[in-house]
């Protein structure tokens, strides 16, 4: 087997590592905004080689390079601009404040802020104050009446920001593009110290559903790291934390964990934690489901393709660009897509990484006139459907 697996897992430090799905040459990022499609068709590539810990249940990719990232202000992965993710947000907002009393007097740290969204509505719904971490953040987009009591920081976060105190701290879809996951949520732990009030909330995606429905195009480059409810909780409990609350929202896509520090590591105390047996059942089959799933969108789309009919793909986030790679979909051979839509208008003209096709608003496809539309992901099928029905189509959908 080319590519040695890793001598140990980064969540446990076991060397029990099963390798058991690869991709071959995959663009390295798939939310980085190309301004031409010459730079978007030779953008860095690298493999996808998925290692499972026998130990605890960890997957990661074996043959990530930290080398090819490059997180900047042209990352875009907002998606604050659909009205079922802001609904969610609105839930966790609500749910966040309640259960930890957060308010005025009070500092949140966001790890991995983005755009700064989440960190913006909670101090304004709360009172409380914010500090926000991440590279890609751009304050022009930042209007708010809590900006006095918000600030942020334009970097990773790292040992140096050991020093920032809050009584809340959370990390929202950014531990699964982090390759050493035990140093990053031990560092976590070390930040809070003695300070034994402090609430930890973290937001990511849910493994478990990927492996169950066999849905490729969540594994990804920038994902070098995938967790189950199991293994998240086995993370946090190693790394000094004790795990009060471990759920799935938005269709059972997102996983999310609650946890307050602990003098020393912590033994499981929640029945989802129990999980190892069902995702090695799980593992040893992800390859053949997916095999199938490849076959029959595959399929789909020859179908379509052949009986004359133009085609769109609505979302064009990492998603999009790992299916277009699995599927092989490009201008070279014919079978590219007649647009790739995003409802984020920051993204409108820009080429995706790898294929360089070209995002399009909502709008274009009024000219297109689609006779079948890929969703890909199909939380926002209703909503896409009335976006469609506003301009007069009614395409056949196809959500993943
Ligand atoms: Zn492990």
């Amino acid at each position: 087997m080319p590519g040695a697996a890793p001598v140990s897992c980064s969540a446990c430090g076991a060397a029990d590592i099963q390798i058991f799905y690869r991709v071959k040459d995959v663009p390295a990022h798939s939310c980085l905004m190309m301004s031409s499609r010459e730079e978007a068709l030779a953008f860095p590539r690298g493999d996808i080689e998925l290692g499972f810990c026998r130990g605890c249940g960890f997957i990661g990719n074996v043959r990530f390079d930290p080398a090819l990232e490059r997180y900047s202000a042209a990352y875009e992965e907002t998606q604050a601009f659909s009205p079922r993710f802001l609904k969610l947000l609105d839930e966790v907002w609500d749910d966040q404040i309640e259960r930890f009393g957060l308010g005025p007097g009070m500092t949140a740290l966001e790890i991995g802020c983005g755009k700064g969204e989440f960190l913006v509505g909670l101090c304004e719904r709360s009172g409380c104050a914010g500090i926000g971490i991440d590279p890609g953040y751009r304050p022009e987009r930042t209007r708010s009446r809590a900006a006095g009591r918000l600030s942020f920081i334009r970097d990773f976060y790292g040992p140096k920001y050991a020093h920032l105190q809050a009584d809340y701290v959370c990390c929202r879809h950014t531990l699964e593009h982090i390759a050493p996951v035990f140093d990053f949520v031990r560092l976590v732990r070390e930040t809070i110290g003695d300070r034994r009030h402090v609430k930890v909330y973290f937001e990511l995606p849910d493994m478990e559903r990927v492996l169950q429905q066999g849905a490729f195009w969540d594994i990804y480059y920038e994902h070098c790291t995938y967790f189950t409810r199991g293994s998240l909780a086995r993370l946090f409990r190693a790394s000094g934390f004790d795990v009060k609350r471990l759920y799935k929202v938005y269709d059972d896509q997102y996983l999310m964990l609650e946890a307050e520090p602990a003098a020393a590591p912590t033994e499981p105390a929640l029945p989802q934690e129990d999980d190892l047996e069902s995702t090695t059942a799980l593992v040893a089959k992800f390859a053949r489901q997916v095999n199938e799933r490849v076959q029959s969108l595959s399929n789909t789309i020859a179908r379509h393709h052949a009986a004359g009919h133009r085609s769109a793909i609505w979302g064009s986030g990492s998603k999009c660009v790992s299916l277009i790679s699995a599927l092989g979909l490009s201008a070279g051979n014919g079978s590219e897509p007649g647009a790739i839509v995003d409802i984020n208008p920051h993204k409108h003209g820009k080429f995706l990484a790898g294929s360089g096709l070209q995002i399009v608003g909502p709008d274009a496809l009024g000219k297109l006139r689609p006779e079948v539309v890929l969703i890909m992901n199909s939380i926002y099928t209703e909503e896409i459907r009335h976006e469609l029905a506003a301009r007069g189509l009614e395409p056949h959908l196809v959500p993943l």
